[in-house]
C-alpha cells in the first residue's frame, strides 16, 4: 500500500445549520429568565447544593457532591494525571475535606462511566468516606471492583453496590430522587443522571457525544429531558465547546476506513487505542474473524477491560481470533492484527516498546500497517509527536486521523453543545468537566442559542452554588477546600507544595549536597568538607570551584562558632545554604537545592 493512496480524506461540504421558525420561537420563549415556583410542601431553609470538588478547571478529578438539608449525593471519583512541573507524582486526587465529619449523609455515590477520569480515585476516597452506597452500570462496577483489588486486595468485598440494571431505574436516596437516561460516549454503560430535588432538577450526561450514526443502536436524543420539572438545571461536559468542526467523523465511517486498511494490508497491522475502546476492540475481533485474520492484544489495562466485557457478554471474542502475543511468529505477517495500549506515547506502554525495539515479540517492518485510533490528550501532544516521527522512520504505513478518520472521539462538539441545550432547554446551564476556557466558551455557546446570562454559571473547584425553594441561585462567598491532593507511590496527600517545590528545584537545577565534619567541643572543621552534586555540576571539571565552596564552608562554621562548642546546627546550615547559594549563583548563574548535612563529633 501507498501512503499517497490513503491520505485522500474525504471532505465534507460545511453545511448551514437548518434553522426552522419554530425553533426560534422557542428559542426566544425559553430566553425569558425563570420565574421560580414556590414549592409548598418545603420548608424554607431548604436548598440545593451543587459543591464540585474537581474538574472544573481541568481535565480529570471529576467529583461532584450534591447537598439538600442533611443528604449528600457524589457524582463521579475521578484522577487526574501530572502535569510536566510535578515531578514523581502519579496521579491527583480530589481533595475530601468538606466531607470529612459529614460520612454518615451520603445516601449514594453515583458513577456515571467507566473511565479513570471518573472512577479512578475510588479505590482511596470509598475506604476514607467508609464505604457508602455505590450506584452504576455492569460495566463502571465491574471496573471499580478490578481498580480496588489492583490498589488493595480484597478491598472489592467491602463494596455496598446498587447495579442500574436498565435507565429505567429509579432510585430515592435521603431528598434525592434519582434516575437516568441513555448517553452517547466512548465506553460501553456510560450513563446519564437525574437528581430531583424540591429546588431543582439536575441533569448531569457524565460525558456525552452526539453520535450520528452509531453502528449498533438508534442516535441517542436527549430531547426527552426538556419534560423533566422545573427548574432544571444542565451541569454539561464541555471539552468539545472549542471545535468548532460541523460535522463529526461517524462510527460507520471510522470501522469502514479501518476495515479497509486491515483487509489491504501486505503486513502486519498495529491498532493502538485506549484500553477502554471496548466496543472499538470487539468491533475489530469480530471483523477479523470474517476476514480470516488473527488479533492479538498487548497492554495490561487492555487485556483486563477485554475480560471483563467478555464476562459480562458485551463482546464476542471467537476462541480461533484471539491469539496470544507470543504467538503471532505462527502466523503469516499479513494475518496478524495487534491491538495494543500507548498511542499517548506513554514510555513504558506497548507502542513505545514496539517503536524502542524493545517488545519482545513484535518487531515492526516497513509494510507493515500502524493506526493510530485515538486522539492526543491535551498533555502529550509533544509525546505522541515524537512517536509518531519515529513510526515513520520504521513503517511505511501510519496512519492517524490527520491522514484518514479512524478515531471518533467521545466527547462533543461546540455545534453538539448548542443542539443539547435547544433539546434540553435547561433553566440553569453549569458547563463542567473541562478547563476554564473551556467552561467559558460552552457558557458562549448557551448565550448563542437564547439562554439569559444570568443563568448560566462558570464555577471552580470547591464553589457553593445554592439552588433556593425560591428566588435566584446564589453563589456562596467561600468556597470549600479544593487544592490538590497528590498520589506518590503508596503515599496519599503526604506529598505537599513543599515536596514539590524541592523536586521542582532539583529537576532545575540540580543538587548540592554539603557534608561538615565539626569537633563538638572546639567547634572547628576537621578535615575538608565533601561535596556531593548531582544534576548541577561535572565535579572533575570543576575542581578549582569546589576548591573555594570548601574554603567558604570552612570561613562560615568558623565564623558561626567562633572556634567554640556547643554548636547551633541548625544557625550554621542556615549560613551555609544561603551564602553557598548566593556563591555558586554568582560563579554559574544556576540555583541547586544546597543541602547541608552537619555531623558532630
Ligand atoms: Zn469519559
Amino acid at each position: 500500500m501507498n501512503p499517497t493512496q490513503i491520505t485522500a480524506r474525504r471532505r465534507r461540504p460545511i453545511r448551514t445549520l437548518k434553522s426552522s421558525a419554530r425553533q426560534t420561537d422557542r428559542a426566544r420563549a425559553w430566553r425569558q429568565p425563570t420565574q421560580r415556583a414556590k414549592h409548598p410542601a418545603a420548608k424554607a431553609e431548604e436548598l440545593l447544593k451543587i459543591i464540585p470538588l474537581g474538574g472544573q478547571e481541568e481535565v480529570g478529578r471529576n467529583m461532584t457532591v450534591f447537598e439538600y438539608g442533611k443528604d449528600i449525593i457524589i457524582l463521579d471519583m475521578g484522577i487526574q494525571f501530572p502535569e510536566e512541573d510535578m515531578p514523581g507524582i502519579d496521579y491527583i486526587i480530589p481533595n475530601i475535606s468538606y466531607l470529612q465529619g459529614k460520612e454518615k449523609n451520603i445516601r449514594g455515590v453515583i458513577f456515571s462511566h467507566g473511565h479513570l477520569d471518573h472512577i479512578g480515585a475510588a479505590p482511596i476516597l470509598l475506604a476514607k468516606l467508609k464505604y457508602p452506597q455505590i450506584i452504576g452500570r455492569d460495566l463502571t462496577i465491574s471496573l471499580i471492583k478490578k481498580r480496588l483489588e489492583d490498589h488493595t486486595k480484597g478491598s472489592a468485598k467491602k463494596l455496598d453496590i446498587t447495579t442500574v440494571k436498565s435507565t429505567r431505574d429509579k432510585l430515592r436516596l435521603g431528598k434525592f430522587n434519582v434516575s437516568f437516561f441513555d448517553v452517547e460516549h466512548s465506553i460501553m454503560d456510560a450513563v446519564g443522571v437525574i437528581l430531583t430535588t424540591p429546588a431543582g432538577t439536575v441533569v448531569h450526561p457524565g460525558d456525552w457525544t452526539m453520535e450520528k450514526d452509531p453502528l449498533t443502536h438508534k442516535p441517542v436524543s436527549y430531547a426527552h429531558l426538556s419534560r423533566l420539572p422545573s427548574p432544571k438545571i444542565l451541569m454539561l461536559e464541555s471539552l468539545g465547546a472549542t471545535d468548532t468542526r460541523h460535522e463529526m467523523v461517524s462510527e460507520r465511517e471510522m470501522f469502514a476506513n479501518i476495515e479497509w486498511l486491515i483487509r489491504e494490508a501486505t503486513g502486519k497491522v498495529i491498532i493502538g487505542t485506549f484500553s477502554s475502546q471496548i466496543r472499538r476492540i470487539g468491533h475489530i475481533l469480530e471483523y477479523a474473524k470474517k476476514v480470516n485474520k488473527k488479533v492479538a492484544l498487548d497492554g495490561y489495562s487492555m487485556k483486563m477491560n477485554v475480560e471483563i466485557a467478555k464476562e459480562l457478554g458485551y463482546i464476542k471474542v471467537s476462541r480461533d481470533t484471539l491469539i496470544p502475543v507470543n504467538e503471532i511468529h505462527k502466523f503469516p505477517d499479513n494475518k496478524i492484527i495487534i491491538i495494543c495500549t500507548g498511542a499517548q506515547g506513554e514510555g513504558n506502554a506497548v507502542l513505545s516498546r514496539i517503536i524502542a525495539g524493545d517488545h519482545k515479540f513484535i518487531k515492526i517492518r516497513k509494510n507493515d500497517t500502524i493506526i493510530f485510533s485515538s486522539s492526543v490528550v491535551p498533555g502529550n501532544e509533544r509525546t505522541v509527536q515524537r512517536l509518531k516521527d519515529n513510526m515513520y522512520r520504521q513503517c511505511d504505513n501510519v496512519v492517524h486521523n490527520e491522514i484518514m478518520d479512524v478515531h471518533t472521539s467521545g466527547h462533543c462538539n461546540a455545534q453538539n453543545i448548542k443542539e443539547i441545550l435547544r433539546q434540553v432547554r435547561p433553566d440553569y446551564f453549569l458547563p463542567v468537566y473541562g478547563n476554564h476556557y473551556f467552561l467559558k466558551e460552552a457558557a458562549k455557546l448557551a448565550t448563542e442559542v437564547g439562554m439569559h446570562k444570568s443563568n448560566i454559571f462558570v464555577l471552580d473547584n470547591g464553589s457553593v452554588l445554592e439552588f433556593p425553594l425560591q428566588g435566584e441561585p446564589k453563589l456562596q462567598a467561600k468556597k470549600v477546600p479544593s487544592s490538590y491532593v497528590f498520589v506518590d507511590g503508596l503515599g496519599v496527600g503526604d506529598v505537599g507544595q513543599v515536596v514539590l517545590r524541592d523536586r521542582q528545584a532539583m529537576a532545575q537545577d540540580g543538587m548540592f549536597v554539603i557534608i561538615v565534619t565539626v569537633d563538638a567541643q572546639t567547634g572547628q572543621v576537621r578535615n575538608s568538607p565533601d561535596i556531593i552534586s548531582r544534576g548541577f555540576i561535572y565535579m572533575r571539571e570543576n575542581k578549582e570551584l569546589l576548591y573555594q565552596v570548601r574554603q567558604k564552608v570552612k570561613d562560615i562554621v568558623h565564623h558561626a562558632t567562633g572556634d567554640r562548642g556547643p554548636i547551633n546546627q541548625d544557625f550554621i546550615k542556615e549560613n551555609i545554604r544561603d551564602k553557598i547559594g548566593q556563591f555558586l549563583y554568582s560563579k554559574t548563574e544556576r540555583r541547586p537545592m544546597v543541602l547541608p548535612v552537619i555531623i558532630e563529633v
